[in-house]
């Protein structure tokens, strides 16, 4: 066994502990692993080996978090340098080329480990890139990541977002500003499909916009033409806009937060269109409230934020999304459509449809069997979730119509 000069320890898993890394899933959990030889610091790249001492590969050393180490490949005669870090990002923006043509010029280029890249998120908008590193082991590898996103073609500048709570896991400060090149404009665009959209990347949810709600956008184009809409958990907009583009009556629009919707505003105006209502509101309490006035849509959008962090909290989760799932079923004009999402990554796809179905059948208006499914919403293909690594996806929509 020949460990590179690269490495700075050893993690030795506990007898039998090997079967998902050699089905190549990327995640070493504490509970796995015997013992620690060498003296690796937060970061360092660690030699994975199992109880007999096969090398499995080599991962970034995560003292702190239960995932101890995250695979950087499964080859440990190919050492992890500047040039193999570098290598993963520019393959991966590469793969995003052919969404990156045309009106549209936002994506996410990196998606953590489902690029090769543990603990690095990054959106491309325009020529700004604006990362998250979220892991030691990105940390240190700050640098070389932050060369590399900025050489990719196209690129002008590097903004650092690195305040997402994960790094608390990680016991990692949160890093906010630009990395590489000059700050962004004032105000940052994203571009898609003829429409532009407010990037708010200083404080912004995530990097400043959703970008996984891309094959959502579409949806909604598809259906908003002659619809009044209700557009729940709204954000800075993004749907109301598509909807107004593509023909809805009218629109409602409602988020509990102030400056999100404020963007809302501004993305209609930069895109000469009308959405009507904004309301900054509880949507538990706003849903209620339309339906004790008995108010009627035909195409709603329940958009909520992640509801369930991890296993534990899925239970509560799921009768917070029971609850709002009914109350916009109930909203529902005769054939209206409505597009509801869960971006829980412990909300699997079919508990999610249990608990819309649920809803349902308590919206005692359709009986039993009478709401289908008439489509379904994942994230689009910057985020891909490699077959090794089932956990990258968390994004799924039901599109329901009602008869
Ligand atoms: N659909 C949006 C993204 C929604 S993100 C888009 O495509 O851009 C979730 C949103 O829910 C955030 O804007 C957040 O401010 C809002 N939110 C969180 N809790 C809320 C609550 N209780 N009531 C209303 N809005 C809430």
């Amino acid at each position: 066994m020949s460990t590179s000069a690269l490495t700075t320890g050893t993690l030795w898993l506990l007898p039998n502990r090997e079967r998902s890394l050699v089905r190549r899933h990327p995640w070493v959990f504490s509970g796995a692993i015997d013992r620690v030889t060498g003296a690796p610091v937060p970061g360092d790249t660690v030699l994975v080996c199992t109880a007999q001492g096969t090398a499995l590969g080599l991962a970034a050393y995560s003292p702190a978090s239960q995932i101890r180490a995250r695979m950087w490949n499964f080859d440990a005669e190919q050492h992890v340098t500047a040039a193999f870090v570098a290598s993963r990002i520019v393959a991966a923006a590469r793969r995003r080329e052919h969404l990156l043509a045309g009106d549209t010029d936002s994506a996410r280029l990196v998606f953590s480990e489902a690029d090769g890249v543990p603990g690095l998120i990054a959106d491309r908008y325009g020529d700004t890139v604006v990362c998250q590193l979220t892991t030691a082991g990105a940390e240190a590898w700050r640098d070389v990541i932050a060369d590399a996103l900025g050489a990719l073609p196209g690129i002008a500048r590097v903004y650092e977002r690195s305040d997402a709570e994960v790094r608390e896991r990680e016991a990692l400060a949160p890093n906010v500003g630009v990395l590489r090149g000059d700050a962004p404009a004032p105000e940052l665009l994203a571009h898609e499909r003829g429409l532009q959209f407010a990037v708010d990347v200083a404080s912004g949810h995530k990097t400043g916009f959703y970008l996984d709600q891309r094959d959502g956008r579409a949806a909604v184009a598809q259906w908003a033409a002659r619809r009044n809409v209700l557009n729940v958990f709204s954000y800075t907009g993004a749907f109301s806009v598509i909807a107004a583009k593509s023909g809805a009556t009218s629109i409602m629009s409602i988020d509990s937060s102030g400056p999100a919707l404020a963007t809302a505003n501004r993305n209609a105006q930069l895109n000469s269109v009308d959405i009507g209502e904004v309301l900054e509101a509880d949507a538990f309490t706003a849903l209620r409230g339309l339906r004790d006035r008995a108010r009627q849509f035909d195409l709603i959008l329940l958009d909520p934020p992640k509801l369930a962090n991890n296993a534990k909290q899925v239970e509560k989760a799921t009768r917070a999304y029971k609850d709002l799932n009914l109350l916009a079923i109930k909203l529902l004009a005769p054939g209206g459509v409505l597009m509801t999402w869960s971006c829980s990554g412990a909300v699997t796809p079919d508990l999610f449809q249990k608990v819309v179905a649920g809803a349902a059948l308590d919206a005692a208006k359709f009986g039993s069997s009478t709401a289908r499914i008439i489509g379904r919403l994942s994230q689009p293909s910057d985020h891909p979730v490699p077959l090794a690594f089932p956990e990258a996806e968390y994004l799924k929509g039901l599109i329901i119509q009602s008869d």
